[in-house]
């Protein structure tokens, strides 16, 4: 049973948004300098007014918090570091703190937070700390991942930094920035790539912070407003190419970039061998970890009556979900993977080997 250690079996089907513990939403924000983080949260705690902002303040300069105008929500700073590396235990610490806080009444209930992190921080600790610390995930649920991206040089950040790459393969949103002052077909030819990156995330121009919020809400899996677990949206599988078609004229479509990146979906037919498969993503997640930016998947277990909801980032697996019904009539597994350096071909072979196989040898 040890093989089970990845895939916890805490269902999230049963409605926690309902009851009045429910845990609070926490929308991640990510993005390169430069790209607008401060400018957008401006407007963000304007137009909600009940949330809570974590702020990592990285060095003695970067007083970002200054900029932030007076607000009626609570804020806390993680200074002193970066919150996905050398002050990552902060973080747990720092939502308890402003938890705490909210239920003695200390600060006004907020209703959701977001954490912002440093430019360069990569988003996976920082996830990790969120997903598997057991007091704070009672309390808080990962809402989703927003990634800002610099119309003027989010190219040349995408070039030549991969924490940038990571920020956008992990992202449920992508917030494209400066779109006014950059040349048209400069901005095309980035969307081309984010869409290349990340083919299920949306990508939606912003400029001076104007934002509707409901473009940074309900990202995930979980919708607040509808009370659903929203399967499809979340996947979107049509939007990837299958493993196993050629790359496109042998190289990316956006030109020479990001060859090393491939975004991709794996469908399976028979239902998946419980054992196999849990051997598979381990496979996957212990050895291939750095290869792995981001995977999602909604999968038939074999002797499992309702599909099983899977989504990991790098080493780091999100509890596993389930959900009430099927999004269609074809009980098929649907994965979609962004990996680098990882043969496509490699990760279906694997999945169809581990989890198809064990199928037929178990098989009476
Ligand atoms: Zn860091």
């Amino acid at each position: 049973m040890s093989l089970h250690r990845n895939l916890r079996t805490a269902a999230m089907s049963h409605s926690p948004m309902t009851t009045p513990d429910a845990p609070l939403p926490v929308t991640l924000l990510t993005g390169f300098l430069g790209s607008g983080k401060t400018t957008l949260l401006n407007q963000v705690v304007r137009r909600l007014p009940r949330t809570a902002i974590l702020m990592n303040e990285f060095g003695a300069v970067a007083l970002d918090h200054q900029l932030l105008q007076k607000m009626d929500g609570p804020m806390a700073l993680l200074s002193g570091g970066c919150v996905c590396c050398t002050i990552s235990g902060s973080l747990s610490p720092t939502l308890k703190n402003l938890w705490m806080a909210r239920r003695n009444g200390d600060i006004p209930a907020f209703e959701r937070a977001i954490i912002e992190t440093t430019g360069i921080a990569d988003p996976a600790p920082v996830l990790d700390n969120l997903l598997h610390d057991p007091w704070v995930r009672a309390r808080f649920r990962l809402d989703g991942v927003v990634t800002m991206v610099d119309a003027l040089f989010g190219m040349g950040q995408l070039d030549e930094h991969f924490e940038a790459v990571k920020q956008v393969a992990v992202a449920d949103r992508l917030l494209l920035t400066k779109t006014d002052l950059a040349p048209a077909d400069s901005v095309a030819s980035l969307r081309a790539r984010l869409a290349e990156l990340n083919p299920a995330a949306d990508i939606v121009a912003v400029t001076h912070g104007d934002i509707d919020p409901a473009a940074i809400r309900n990202l995930g899996l979980w919708n607040a407003d509808t009370q659903k677990l929203e399967a499809a949206r979340w996947l979107k599988p049509q939007r990837y190419r299958p493993a196993s078609a050629p790359r496109l004229g042998g190289k990316s479509v956006a030109g020479t970039h990001d060859t090393r990146i491939r975004a991709f979906s794996v469908e399976l037919d028979t239902p998946l061998d419980r054992f196999g498969l849990t051997a598979a993503l381990d496979m996957l997640l212990s050895f291939r970890a750095e290869n792995l930016l981001r995977f999602k998947a909604i999968v038939h277990v074999k002797d499992e009556p309702l599909p099983v909801v899977l989504h990991g980032v790098q080493h780091v697996l999100y509890p596993e979900a389930r959900l009430d019904a099927w999004p269609n009539e074809e009980r098929r597994s649907r994965f979609v993977f962004i990996v680098r350096d990882l043969d496509p071909s490699f990760v279906e072979k694997l999945l169809a080997d581990f989890a198809g196989a064990a199928t037929e040898t178990r098989a009476p």
